[in-house]
């Protein structure tokens, strides 16, 4: 394979908002800047699909201040439920500084914020705390294409359609990292001081996500592999909001939040005819992805609903106009012919966001040198894009600073290793083969059926027992049927198999330790929210097969649940 070797001073791995944000970031503060993505820059993992920019907001701008948080009711809502109660409220309440800061400098790089006569900006109706309208709502895709112009703009070279393999070790550091351009089947090794991972969430693991398949968890193997820690894996937030026929329009997202502008919102309604569950039951807690769960699971209890359909989003009480006007939905249901006051649309869950990830400090810094994270890949317990920019601004800071501090390593022994593993791919000639998207979609069958918002200790060990037999018995199989390196999907497919394999075992496992509900993480064993003992995060490090694994206690600075004990379905948290 034909071999391209790269210096620079930060290397960015992922090209969405936490990637771009950071590329741009690094590249303002003067550093040498290169930017991977593995799809088209923005248009991969979930920021283009994002809808809502949240957060609080004022009419002028303000210079960003230390607020007290004591008694900031918006503040502890979002540590309850966003983050269950297991975001370190220090890193959180330096988060929540960037909410003045990030849709005024939105709006100064051109996005269109819908604002009143006044100046105002407009949210839902009513919300002090709630979505700001961006020009019909889809405030991702318009995000991502002012980021990616200014890659353009400001000539930060980058990489499309590649991506990040293996990071490069130097002892303890990391200096750079071998990325895969499957569209011209080239590899690259590229040496930096440092490295910034934004490769976003994971949910591609499932068969029901909400995401692309560049979400294969690249970057949390990617991290763990090079010795950083991961962080609350085990909370992985689904939703009951996506249609449920065919699977291929799960991203259809019957959106529950209010509709920008108004607080207008879609209900759920079970096989009954019953209305369960809507948006405005919590207004502090949007979006209430692990609420409607819970909701949704009483149903299922009384046999009203099950977690693959027989329930159903009605937009019956929203004004046909704000339909068509400011959500996405609205033109979706028209191509279809349907009439949004009296049609329903079956729905049926979706694994949707992961709350933890890599481990980081308040600089985005892993504990391995070099190694800094951006976006919703960080252990953070929050995230939404405000957030991630904070995180990618951070990040990039750190990681300019650690540039400055430390010549560049060049270490050849990865690529060397990335070039045998790829030749065993290429090669393999098995007797009884088997596609790797086969593979692929085995792991995911195996973790929608036992890892899915209902578990319990029987099926996390059934889903262990799943992916070793996947690991043993398939993966030798396994034969890419085309030799050519070029748009070699097959190649890529079966690179991302190991990752997926490797995270998917992990979240197993830490699945396995806590035992106590929390969030979005139900286990059916342990019914009830066990504040004495678990607040903390499980930190797993190490081997696969065999993690370290290290309790910490959460940071409480602000705000902690009134309750030792709790039972979990009606707990709001
Ligand atoms: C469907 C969905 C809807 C959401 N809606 C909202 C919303 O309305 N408002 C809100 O504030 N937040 C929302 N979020 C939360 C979201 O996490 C953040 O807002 C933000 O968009 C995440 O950005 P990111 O860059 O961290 O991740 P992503 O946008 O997922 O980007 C990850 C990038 O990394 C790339 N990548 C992955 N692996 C590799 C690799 N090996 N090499 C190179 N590149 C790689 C992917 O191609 C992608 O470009 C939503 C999340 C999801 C999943």
């Amino acid at each position: 394979m034909a071999i391209i070797t790269h210096e620079t001073e930060v290397l960015v791995i992922g090209g969405s908002a936490g990637g771009m944000y950071a590329a741009l970031n690094a590249h303002a503060m003067g550093a040498k800047v290169l930017l991977i993505s593995k799809a088209l820059l923005g248009r991969g993992g979930c920021s283009a699909t994002f809808g809502y920019i949240g957060g609080t907001h004022s009419k002028e701008k303000q210079i960003p201040q230390v607020i007290d948080l004591t008694d900031n009711k918006s503040f502890h809502d979002k540590i309850k439920y966003y983050g269950h109660y297991l975001a370190d409220q220090e890193f959180a309440e330096k988060a929540w500084s960037y909410n003045e800061t990030f849709y005024h400098r939105m709006e100064e790089m051109g996005l269109y914020i819908r604002r009143t006569d006044d100046g105002d900006v407009v949210t839902s109706g009513g919300f002090g705390y709630g979505p700001i309208s961006a020009k019909l709502g889809t405030s991702g895709k318009g995000i991502m294409d002012i980021f990616r112009s200014q890659i353009f703009r400001r000539q930060i070279p980058y990489l499309e359609e590649s991506s990040g393999v293996t990071l490069i070790r130097s002892g303890e550091r990391v200096t750079g990292a071998i990325v895969f351009d499957y569209m011209k089947g080239t590899l690259h090794e590229i040496h930096a001081k440092s490295v910034i991972l934004a490769c976003g969430h994971v949910n591609w693991l499932w068969d029901r996500g909400t995401a692309t398949r560049e979400q294969a968890g690249n970057g949390l193997a990617m991290a763990f592999h090079a010795g950083a820690e991961l962080a609350g894996i085990e909370q992985v937030w689904w939703h009951i909001a996506d249609v449920a026929n065919p699977k291929a329009w799960m991203r259809s997202h019957m959106y529950p939040n209010p509709i920008p502008m108004t607080s207008e919102v879609v209900e759920f309604y079970n096989s009954d005819g019953e209305m369960f569950f809507h948006g405005n039951m919590f207004r502090a807690a949007q979006p209430s992805y692990y609420l409607q769960c819970k909701a949704l699971t009483r149903q299922i209890k009384a046999g009203k609903a099950r977690p693959d359909g027989g329930y159903y989003a009605s937009f019956g009480k929203i004004d046909p106009y704000n339909i068509r006007e400011y959500s996405t939905v609205g033109r979706y249901m028209e191509k279809l012919g349907l009439d949004p006051k009296s049609d329903m649309i079956e729905c049926a869950m979706t694994s949707h966001q992961q709350r933890g990830g890599v481990a980081i400090d308040h600089g985005m810094a892993t504990r391995v040198e070099g190694l800094f994270i951006s976006g919703s890949l960080a252990a953070d317990f929050i995230t939404g894009i405000i957030t991630v920019a904070w995180e990618a601004e951070t990040a990039a800071r750190s990681a300019v600073n650690h540039a400055r501090k430390v010549t560049l390593f060049k270490n050849g022994s990865a690529i060397r290793e990335v070039e045998r593993r790829f030749s065993k791919l290429l090669e393999a000639a098995p007797r009884n083969p088997i596609g790797p998207s086969a593979v692929k979609e085995q792991l995911r069958q195996l973790m929608g059926r036992e890892m899915n918002y209902f578990k319990s200790g029987e099926s996390i060990e059934r889903a262990i027992e799943g992916l070793r037999e996947i690991r043993n018995t398939m993966l030798p199989r396994m034969q890419i049927s085309s030799k050519n390196l070029v748009s070699n999907y097959e190649l890529l497919d079966a690179v991302d198999i190991s990752d997926m394999l490797d995270v998917a075992e992990l979240i197993c496992i830490a699945s396995r330790n806590r035992t106590e509900s929390r969030g979005a993480f139900y286990r059916s064993d342990y019914p009830f929210v066990d504040n004495k003992n678990w607040l903390k995060n499980i930190h797993l490090s190490g081997n696969v097969s065999d993690p370290t694994i290290r309790l910490k206690d959460v940071n409480l600075k602000y705000v902690r649940p009134a309750d030792e004990r709790a039972d979990f379905l009606t707990t709001e948290y």
